[in-house]
């Protein structure tokens, strides 16, 4: 008798108890029975109560923010404010009293507005910073475009590219200790890799910097999928959008601690700030709260591994980033329910369109990755809680299908 093969991994039973009714919570998936969203690292899908409290304000007391003696603009500024003081707990803020809380439009505006309106205030001629090449490009470019800028007005600072380890596709602390030196005045990292869905190592970064250099966190594929303990990781700016948070589409974050990364003063006019974009995160922060985001993390990675394992099995899949074979248990750890792959002879397009016919929605091709050319075609599965690991066996069953076409 053949032993049967064991079951694939993923959630416990336990863990499928939690999250059934977790599911139920979002209308767009339930209104969807056939179609299974797996492109939440683009952006997340929304529970009812952030939808319903949309509608209450938009119904019950909609006002512009900060120049009313009405109760409805009264309200709306105060909306504003606790949402800044509920991101600052989300993140677990040591000195609530001392960051600041600005908003953006998404992680791409958070990082711009830390580049052109902090960093070009604060470097001086032969400053130095280290940041990410091969990350998204949105944690790249503003620092390039600070480079330009001081340049314009005759200051010359050096932009060194972080070091990574080639076969982990780690940053490369070794390397950054070796970087890092007197005239270091600015370390930008990302959190989770949007490609690999690598958890950067971004903890063990500050005892490589020292304690004096102000690093800013990318963390738009962390906040809302794990705990983002700003106490803990030490760092000064953290950027995210509210979007992938489970927020309105048009929100996201920058939060400033309040000793190193204490000059923090946007400029710029702000006009009618996006108010149900910034109430819908509230909102969201609240639900993820009370869901748990370690919860949310182990249900993520579960379905994850269930997906690299299943690929793993498949002759005519590529998984990119750290090789499987390389951290086969650490992996569990390390890769968040975020996989990119490819197929040896059918292109991301291709694939990307024979999913979708199957009702799979998965992002395919232009991943804005900084360093072209790394992930020429390629498709990227990313889950949220409201994903199920029947889902992942529905895709592994169709690229099973296709894993004779070679080339
Ligand atoms: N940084 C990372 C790591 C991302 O994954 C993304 C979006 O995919 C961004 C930045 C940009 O976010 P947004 O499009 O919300 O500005």
């Amino acid at each position: 008798v053949t032993p049967a093969a064991p079951p694939p991994p993923g959630p416990s039973a336990g863990l499928r108890e939690w999250q059934r009714p977790l599911r139920e919570q979002f209308p767009i998936v339930t209104g969807h029975p056939g179609l299974a969203y797996l492109d939440s690292a683009a952006t997340a899908q929304k529970p009812k109560v952030v939808l319903d409290a949309v509608q209450t304000y938009l119904t019950g007391c909609n006002a512009n923010a900060g120049r009313g003696t009405y109760t409805w603009a009264n309200r709306t500024s105060a909306l504003i404010e606790e949402t800044r003081e509920r991101v600052k707990a989300f993140l677990g803020d040591p000195e609530p009293d001392r960051s600041t809380v600005w908003f953006t439009s998404g992680t791409t505006e958070g990082l711009r507005t830390v580049a052109r309106d902090w960093l070009t205030a604060e470097l001086r001629d032969g400053d130095e910073i280290v940041v990410p090449f091969a990350d998204h490009e949105a944690n790249h470019l503003p620092w390039l475009e600070a480079r330009e800028l001081l340049a314009a007005r005759g200051v010359r600072i050096t932009v060194h590219p972080m070091p990574y380890q080639q076969e982990s596709r780690d940053y490369d602390l070794e390397a950054l200790a070796g970087l890092v030196g007197e005239r270091t005045r600015f370390v930008a990292v990302t959190h989770v890799h949007h490609v690999y869905g690598a958890d950067m190592n971004v903890d063990r970064v500050r005892r490589v910097v020292g304690p004096e250099v102000p690093i800013c966190l990318d963390a738009a594929q962390s906040v809302g999928h794990l705990p983002v303990d700003v106490g803990a990781l030490d760092v000064d700016f953290v950027v995210f959008s509210g979007h992938k948070a489970m927020a309105l589409p048009g929100t996201g974050v920058v939060w400033a601690r309040g000793l190193r990364g204490g000059e923090f003063r946007p400029g710029g006019w702000q006009g009618t700030p996006n108010t149900t974009g910034i109430l819908s995160l509230r909102t969201a922060l609240d639900w993820l709260d009370a869901a748990g985001l370690a919860r949310i993390e182990e249900w993520t990675v579960g379905l994850g591994v269930r997906l690299t394992d299943g690929l793993s099995r498949l002759e005519a899949y590529e998984v990119l980033g750290c090789p499987l074979s390389l951290t086969a248990a650490s992996t569990v750890q390390r890769r968040q329910g975020l996989v990119t792959f490819r197929h040896r002879a059918v292109s991301a397009n291709d694939l990307g369109f024979i999913l979708a016919a199957h009702g799979l929605l998965v992002r395919a091709d232009g991943l804005c990755q900084a360093r072209a050319g790394e992930t020429d075609s390629s498709v990227r599965v990313s889950v949220h809680v409201y994903n199920t690991p029947e889902e992942i066996d529905r895709l592994l069953g169709v690229l099973e299908g296709l894993d004779d076409d070679r080339p």
